[in-house]
């Protein structure tokens, strides 16, 4: 149970912090008590020089206008939530990241599809001390353990005060480094996240690949849903899912509405006969690129459908598919 004495008067500040609070502890599906005091004596008797202000569990009450910014002061009241409730019970999100700058992109992109929610954003680093990706990173830059978790930190300090969105989306940020392979790490972690949202590539570089093999084993056997951004992602509101060809074992259906409640789900399958074979009016390639145009429209693919993609990589299986989409700078989601 956590319990909270929120002081001030309702203030649109005081209201904006007891929402965001209610939403957090509701979103993370934490029991909670509300003490609400907007008696100016009892700020008095509990030392409380300026108000909006909150006491957690009876320690002593965190003032906000002394955080500086009053999104941070937000901020720092998830921390310390998630802090004495179990960091492992908060609902997550994994962001790997190599510092590549197509990492960031993805750092960027998910701020945004976090907001509105209440997600806590895990910042991943996977040090190898042998493994240094020299086309980024020439060999004379410090590649230590210590001089990463630095940098690390400094990302995630960087990106939970470079606000995207409004107050109530404030995205907590903690830097978590690891040591093995990136693939390996990644992939054990990930039953504890809700998403992965990760570059589809990263500091090699090589963009004529459809993913780096990192962000490709990472999409083959994560157990959570993987959100593979592009370069050059641009971010619309998402009032559309296309799932990518529905196969009998795989109907991943039921899960994505439940997950996305309220959006419209469409479906393109393919033929691969129809494909190599044709005879139809409407090419099944000429559907698809419609739906690549609207903008509003996000794709997700099952894992089994991307996986075959992938071994097949012919022109009847989805893999062209795949590539446009990612080529367009849309992001590809892809569904355990
Ligand atoms: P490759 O490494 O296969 O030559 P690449 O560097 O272009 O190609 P990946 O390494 O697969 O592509 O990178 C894709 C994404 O994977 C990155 O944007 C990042 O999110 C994640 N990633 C890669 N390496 C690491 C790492 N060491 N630690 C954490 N995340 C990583
Ligand atoms: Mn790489």
């Amino acid at each position: 149970m956590v319990e909270l004495k929120l002081y001030g008067t309702g203030t649109s500040g005081y209201q904006f912090l007891k929402k965001s609070l209610v939403d957090y502890l509701v979103f993370n599906q934490l029991e909670y008590r509300i003490e609400e005091i907007n008696d100016v004596a009892r700020f008095i008797s509990d030392n409380i020089n300026s108000v909006p202000s909150v006491a957690i569990n009876g320690d002593q009450p965190i003032e906000l206008s002394k955080e500086g910014d009053f999104k941070m002061g937000i901020i720092k009241l998830y921390h310390r939530i998630a802090a004495l409730y179990g960091k492992d019970q908060m609902r997550k999100i994994l962001v790997p990241t190599d510092f590549s700058s197509s990492a960031s992109t993805a750092l960027h992109f998910a701020k945004i599809f976090c907001r509105q929610k209440y997600y806590s954003l895990d910042l991943l680093h996977v040090h190898h001390p042998d493994y240094i990706e020299v086309a980024k990173h020439p060999y004379d830059e410090d590649h230590s353990l210590e001089a990463k978790t630095e940098l690390l930190e400094k990302t995630a300090k960087a990106a939970e005060v470079d606000f995207v969105g409004d107050l109530l989306g404030s995205t907590p940020i903690q830097a978590v480094i690891k040591e093995g392979l990136a693939g390996d790490v990644i992939i054990d972690a990930s039953h504890k996240y809700e998403y992965i949202i990760m570059g589809s590539h990263g500091a090699s570089n090589l963009f004529e690949s459809l993913l780096g093999s990192v962000s490709h084993r990472v999409a083959s056997e994560s157990q959570c849903p993987v959100i593979l951004v592009p370069p050059g992602v641009e971010f619309y509101k998402l009032s559309e899912i296309c799932i990518l060809g529905k196969g009998k074992e795989s109907d991943i259906t039921a899960e994505v509405m439940k997950a996305f409640p309220n959006i419209k789900v469409s479906h393109y399958e393919t033929n691969g006969l129809a494909v190599a074979v044709g005879g139809y009016d409407t090419h099944p390639m000429d559907e698809i690129d419609i739906s690549i145009e609207k903008e509003d429209t996000y794709f997700i693919t099952s894992m089994d459908c991307y996986k075959h993609a992938r071994a097949i990589g012919d022109y009847t299986s989805l893999e062209p598919v795949y590539h446009k989409i990612q080529a367009k700078g849309r992001p590809l989601i892809v569904w355990p």
